[in-house]
């Protein structure tokens, strides 16, 4: 049972926690499966740029936070060889990093075949083309593969006034700000401390349901850092030791006061479930190529059917998530507009982090983000018509999409299986109910 949680995860749903905490326990085991197969343990990231906000002043230097990138013969064949062929095609100009999914779907079809456009839209995932929550990159960023499972999400060490003036940055968005409607990122640096500890209890009253739905995610997203570090965390650095730390866990997530945090994991982790359920049709025939070996992606592809039609879903929590209920007011695409551009600047964001893993890690959770917002909202960027849910025939999602949107669920049903385990040690050492 959750830990003193009670109610519904969301007015809009009839998800209890229990509801979560029985759902997941049954998709964890298979979310774990998923991402240790080849074609999902391997994202292709920008980890070397520049901080285009503020003078990039200082790099993690702790051992634990470089990333281990991988060797050419790591990368799937397929993936490297697409790369190659698809680098003439664009150079022809089918593609422009400003189209939106319908115009880019026409232009690559008039230049290439429909199998080889699909590909190549796979293949321009790592740039967040395509995807209107993303940051639109340079074009001539210095990209790598990274193996997950050896670069895992857990303690750096990387904190004090580096790391706060990254999340001062990320809750200071214009949004996030009461009555007012600038939407340029703020390095409030200047402030000393964290960002302001806001709860959805004390999220301030004007605040609409779609402002509440994006603090909550990031607040969500922030807690799940939170958790992967107290539970992955550097015991006896001279014995390499790592393990739970209950110390940490209580400071971070673990006191009652604290507990809005760990209503907005469960909040983002209904979100970006119901992302997935909803994008299903097109995951369940997704093209699993690695090139590592037809067995080996058919297996893939076999355990995220067994993921998507998991009974649990269905019994559980059939509606994780309401997307239908947002956007009806008159400025309802006013609305969308400014969140989208306060998202994207988290987006950029990223690129200051200074912690090589942290920021890989970073850049994956914000484009699974931005993925699963793509999928529930983003059907009208083309026409500028209120968002809609995008029709499943519409919808492309890039490899690298599909790679973030899947990876960040594990995370998020780690994290909730982490506070499970430290709550209950916890209260063992503690001795309170
Ligand atoms: P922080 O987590 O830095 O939080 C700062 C302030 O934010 C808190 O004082 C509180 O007021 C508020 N706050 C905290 N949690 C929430 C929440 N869930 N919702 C709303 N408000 C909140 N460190 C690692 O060791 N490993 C990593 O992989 C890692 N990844 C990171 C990724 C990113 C993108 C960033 C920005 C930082 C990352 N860090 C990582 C650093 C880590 O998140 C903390 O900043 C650091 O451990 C210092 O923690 P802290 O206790 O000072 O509080």
């Amino acid at each position: 049972e959750s830990c003193k949680l009670s109610g519904h995860v969301d007015e809009c749903c009839n998800c209890t926690y229990q509801d979560v905490d029985r759902l997941n326990a049954a998709l964890h085991p298979l979310l774990r499966q998923v991402v240790r197969t080849p074609f999902f343990r391997y994202f292709k990231v920008n980890i070397y740029c520049d901080c285009p906000l503020w003078p990039d002043d200082s790099m993690c230097a702790l051992r634990a936070c470089s990333v281990c990138e991988c060797e050419q013969s790591e990368v799937p064949p397929t993936w490297r060889q697409l790369e190659q062929g698809g680098q003439a095609a664009e150079e022809e100009g089918s593609c422009n990093s400003n189209t939106c999914a319908a115009e880019l779907d026409g232009k690559v079809n008039s230049t290439v075949d429909p199998d080889t456009a699909l590909k190549l839209l796979n293949l321009k995932g790592w740039r967040g083309f395509n995807n209107p929550w993303m940051a639109e990159g340079e074009g001539d960023e210095e990209y790598l593969y990274v193996n997950l499972l050896i670069n895992p999400e857990r303690y750096t060490g990387y904190a004090g006034e580096h790391a706060h003036r990254i999340w001062r940055a990320i809750y200071s968005q214009s949004c996030f700000r009461s009555g007012s409607s600038d939407s340029e990122v703020s390095d409030s640096s200047s402030r000393s401390g964290g960002p302001p500890a806001l709860s959805p209890t004390s999220l301030p009253p004007d605040w609409c349901p779609e402002k509440r739905v994006f603090y909550r995610l990031i607040s969500g997203m922030h807690a799940s850092i939170s958790a992967h570090i107290s539970a992955n965390y550097l015991l006896n650095e001279e014995r390499g030791q790592w393990g739970h730390n209950l110390t940490d866990f209580r400071m971070r997530l673990g006191r009652p006061e604290l507990r809005d945090r760990i209503e907005n994991l469960y909040f983002a982790y209904l979100f970006v479930l119901r992302a997935v359920t909803k994008a299903a049709p097109l995951l369940a025939r997704y093209d699993y190529v690695t090139g590592f070996g037809a067995e080996e992606d058919a297996a893939t592809a076999q355990l995220m059917k067994g993921l998507l039609t998991s009974p649990e879903l269905a019994s559980s929590c059939p509606m994780p998530f309401d997307e239908g209920r947002l956007w009806k007011g008159s400025d309802g695409l006013a609305l969308r507009e400014e969140l989208r551009a306060a998202f994207v600047n988290i987006t950029r964001i990223m690129d200051c982090v200074g912690c090589e893993k942290c920021k890989l890690w970073g850049k994956l959770q914000t484009l699974g983000v931005a993925t699963a917002l793509k999928v529930l909202f983003s059907s009208s960027d083309c026409n500028n018509a209120l968002p809609t849910s995008p029709a499943l025939s519409t919808l492309a999602l890039e490899r690298n999409e599909v790679i973030a949107l899947v990876n960040l669920l594990e995370r998020f049903s780690a994290s909730i299986e982490y506070y499970r385990q430290l709550s209950a040690e916890l209260q063992g050492v503690e001795g309170v109910e």
